[in-house]
């Protein structure tokens, strides 16, 4: 009980620094107190370790190049502030597997399936904050045709290079400060972790490519994830995809794939 009071305390610090850097919505800082909660609270500092590499190096990323980014904010479903339901997306495997690990502590597999999902979402993150800078225009992963910038779905060198970046720094963390650590497993862990982080990012970019809903702005003749309203103000009309796979449900699916890989390969 008072780690996870501790956890609660530690959780409100983080999330008034990122609400004032204005990082989080406020219900994006809500949904961030119980997710670190959980996380510190059930699991530990080592879990926490995690979490706030992922948060600090993504509100970091997307904060870098603003300005060449300022053009893409019409494609992207949210502008920079995360809110809860970006925060949950990302945060919500994580935190069960917190919760699976206190009540399992002494199986390994609850601390690489939250590991691995982290190291997913991180990817994905990565790969969409610094996979805009790519020289070229990006391609869609499905066919290979070149799309604009900041299309779901669409796949480019700097981007798989970010994503194999921000997958190995959470795997090489969760390698080491494995709460169950055998040094003979660090490699073939960080190795496993990395990798189910990639296949989760890349099976987001998939669902991005086919099913996640797609919406078309008549005003600006764009395709955008943003709905009902686009930037410009104008209403925007799905064109593709299923309706109820909006991004947050993408990332979601990105964090599951992580978890189960990290399962399953554990
Ligand atoms: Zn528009």
């Amino acid at each position: 009980m008072p780690q996870l009071l501790l956890g609660l305390l530690f959780a409100i610090i983080i999330a008034f620094l990122a609400r004032r850097a204005r990082s989080l919505s406020r219900s994006g800082a809500y949904a961030a107190v119980l997710v670190g909660t959980l996380i510190f609270g059930l699991g530990g500092w080592q879990w926490a370790i995690i979490l706030l590499t992922f948060f600090i190096s993504s509100s970091a990323l997307t904060r870098l190049f603003g300005k060449r980014k300022a053009a893409l904010n019409e494609k992207f479903e949210k502008g920079g502030q995360r809110d809860a339901a970006q925060v949950l997306a990302n945060g919500a495997v994580a935190s069960l597997f917190a919760g699976l690990h206190f009540f399992f502590p002494a199986a390994a597999w609850p601390w690489l399936a939250f590991a691995a999902s982290m190291a997913a979402v991180n990817a994905d993150t990565w790969a969409t904050e610094l996979g805009v800078l790519n020289p070229t225009p990006p391609r869609l992963i499905t066919n290979g045709k070149p799309v604009d910038r900041g299309t779901s779905g669409a796949i480019s060198f700097y981007g798989t290079l970010s994503a194999l970046a921000g997958a190995a720094l959470i795997a090489i963390l969760a390698a080491v400060l494995d709460p169950h650590v055998q040094p003979s497993l660090i490699t073939y862990r960080f190795l496993l972790i990395t990798f189910a982080g990639i296949a989760g990012a890349l099976f987001d970019s998939l669902l991005g490519a086919t099913v996640q809903a797609i919406y078309h702005c008549p005003k600006c003749d764009k395709e955008t994830e943003r709905h009902p309203v686009h930037t410009c103000g104008m209403e925007t009309v799905q064109i593709r995809g299923w309706k109820w796979l909006n991004n947050d449900m993408v990332n979601l699916a990105c964090a599951v794939v992580g978890a189960a890989l990290g399962m399953i390969l554990s």
